[in-house]
């Protein structure tokens, strides 16, 4: 049987296009993503779409995504999802209770290939991208198991791989997350982080309406690059050229991320170096503390380097948070997606 297509792979001037080519009058593709997005399992239930209809699209295109094989809850509420791709491959999302709503944090490829040194999902090296319905999926079968409060509302793609080294379908996936036709999540509660791939910072704000999260972690070329090979390609000054060039609405501001390890990025003078690198910008702060894993070669901050750290940020009256690491008990927490055994 020939391989069948997915349409939660293809937006809805794509669907338009495949369902014309198969003789189908251009409408039918809204009606039939209407029924993908609404999460239908089975053909049967496209009761608007005529029998012969049905059966033609069922040889033609498959419902069935990525099987979710496991969740685990941390005691904090976080929940991880593992997912087996069609290839077998594995990936992860993580579920964040976040006050009155639900955050989802999705995966853009199965492992990844930036080898940032203080992540677990390094290790296991890169295997490939995932497809545009791969990404849309995690959210697509996720939805229907979830309850009405807290609403899942917030998506960001920060779970595993580089968002941007998998630029087309990300921006696709993106395009369909967003669409009244698709998921429909507001505009303004879909981020994407990246560790600085410069040249397409500016051209994803061009392509879609985002949030735009960058994860530094460091002040200088040399730590950086020892944290994040990716700086040898794109250094800090690149980085934040791009990120100035990016085309960020009125009110909003771009997001540095910054993970604090003990002793190698965690300094008052690596603070105010951050406040100077960041004068000009509309920016916030955002300090992870690491979260220590026997596979990786860092200590947590202590907390009252933390403290020292947000407040000389504060004092330079830049918005900045503590992002405790949600989930660190079930190897949930930032940088921590390994698909290790359970
Ligand atoms: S931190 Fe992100 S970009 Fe860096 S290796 Fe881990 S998953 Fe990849």
């Amino acid at each position: 049987m020939p391989l069948r297509l997915d349409p939660a792979d293809h937006t809805l001037p794509e669907m338009e296009e495949i369902l014309a080519a198969w003789g189908h009058p251009r409408f039918r593709a809204r009606q039939l993503l209407k029924w993908v997005y609404k999460g239908a399992a089975e053909w049967d239930a496209m009761t608007d779409l005529a029998k012969g209809l049905r059966q033609e699209l069922a040889a033609k295109l498959t419902l069935a995504g990525p099987a979710l094989e496991l969740t685990q809850e941390s005691r904090d509420g976080t929940r991880k999802c593992r997912w087996r791709l069609a290839d077998g491959e594995a990936i992860e999302s993580v579920l964040i209770p976040e006050g009155d709503h639900l955050t989802l944090c999705l995966s853009s490829q199965a492992g990844c290939a930036q080898g940032c040194r203080f992540c677990l999902t390094a290790l296991g090296g890169f295997r490939r991208n995932l497809t545009p319905g791969e990404i849309v999926r995690q959210v697509l079968a996720l939805r229907p198991l979830l309850p009405d409060t807290p609403p899942l509302t917030n998506l960001v793609f920060m779970g595993m791989g580089e968002p941007l080294a998998n630029f087309a379908a990300l921006v696709k996936a993106v395009r369909i997350l967003q669409a009244p036709w698709g998921l429909h999540f507001s505009r303004r509660r879909v981020t994407v982080s990246t560790v600085g791939l410069a040249p397409l910072i500016p051209r994803l704000g061009e392509e879609v309406p985002v949030n735009l999260t960058v994860s530094l972690n460091a002040v200088d070329d040399a730590t950086r690059s020892a944290l994040m090979p990716v700086n040898d390609r794109y250094p800090l000054k690149e980085v934040l050229a791009a990120c100035r060039k990016f085309p960020l609405p009125p009110h909003r501001r771009i997001t540095f991320a910054y993970v604090l390890l003990h002793g190698v990025n965690d300094s008052p003078a690596e603070a105010r170096e951050l406040v100077r690198l960041l004068r000009g910008f509309r920016a916030k702060v955002n300090l992870i503390p690491f979260n220590p894993h026997p596979r990786l070669p860092f200590a947590a901050p202590r907390p009252e380097r933390v403290a020292a750290f947000r407040e000389i940020i504060h004092r330079a009256h830049l918005p900045v948070f503590i992002r405790e690491s949600r989930g660190a008990d079930i190897a949930a927490a930032c940088g921590q997606l390994a698909v290790e055994p359970a």
